[in-house]
């Protein structure tokens, strides 16, 4: 329990800290002197300074993607559908809003602003999203429900994997420390971490829903919030539900002679039977 409360501790202290951040960084706007500098040098201003270098970026009280939200509502509401729509929607991408989120937002528009607003945006997101699919939707959506990243495809593990999982090494110093993502579905073959004293491995699950299996035992249901402790020398799999992305943490205890052994997948049949 009280490492639970110490971990918790731990991704507010972050949170904050990226907040702070983002707080600091002003947007650069040049839209207003670059179109109407010369013709409206005060519009411009107020454009490219207030508006965008003021108002947009006060983040620390209002994300960018919330106002991405509003300021697309407020202009699809006005029946406006022009040049500014276009690069609102293209900033809402930016903003982290996905293909599937546009089309529901779109839809959820038109029935409170009319019907034939939603179809002229319809046409200027198609162009937006053309290229996005929705598998990188789902993983955009599953990276927003966790503080640490998703990282880079996990080649170099790949043979011991079956599916798709990312890797984000978190810690190379006196721990080392990696987050962990696993499509629907994917898990590690079984293995065994060895080590002729310490060594070992524990795991903290992060966000979505996986297991951890230990050979002879039922396996164990994994949430955020959830440690699993792994002793050297016993053999053991971990990985996604197969109706939900998951990612742990691993922290590679340290021991003597450490060196992992990986062995054979965890079958269809034994995974499917899971519940
Ligand atoms: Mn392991």
């Amino acid at each position: 329990m009280v490492m639970y409360v110490k971990i918790l501790l731990a991704f507010v202290a972050l949170t904050i800290n990226t907040t702070a951040i983002m707080a600091q960084e002003k947007i650069k706007q040049t839209a207003g002197r670059d179109q109407l500098g010369d013709f409206a040098p005060k519009f411009a201003e107020l454009n490219d300074d207030v508006l965008f270098g003021e108002v947009w970026s006060r983040t620390d009280k209002l994300g960018l993607r919330d106002r991405s939200l509003i300021t697309l509502t407020s202009l699809i509401s006005q029946g406006i559908t022009d040049s500014s729509l276009s690069y609102h929607l293209q900033t809402a991408k930016q903003n982290g809003i996905t293909r599937t989120e546009i089309a529901e937002i779109l839809t959820h528009i038109g029935f409170y602003a009319g019907w034939p607003k939603a179809w002229a945006a319809f046409r200027l997101a198609k162009e937006v999203w053309n290229e996005d699919t929705s598998a990188q939707d789902a993983k955009a959506a599953f990276q927003r429900e966790m503080i640490f990243p998703i990282g880079e495809p996990n080649t170099a593990y790949a043979a011991y994997f079956s599916g798709n999982s990312y890797l984000a090494p978190l810690s190379r110093e006196q721990v080392a420390v990696s987050n962990v993502t696993f499509e629907p579905g994917c898990r590690n073959n079984w293995h065994i971490h060895r080590a002729s004293s310490g060594g070992g491995q524990m795991l903290i699950g992060v966000a979505g829903r996986g297991w951890y299996q230990e050979e002879g035992k039922p396996a164990v249901e994994i949430l955020p919030g959830t440690v699993i402790h792994i002793p050297a020398n016993v053999k053991h799999w971990h990985g996604a539900a197969a109706d939900s992305w998951f990612a742990h943490l691993a922290f590679e205890v340290p021991g003597e002679d450490t060196a992992n052994e990986w062995l054979e997948p965890v079958t269809d049949e034994a995974y499917r039977a899971l519940k």
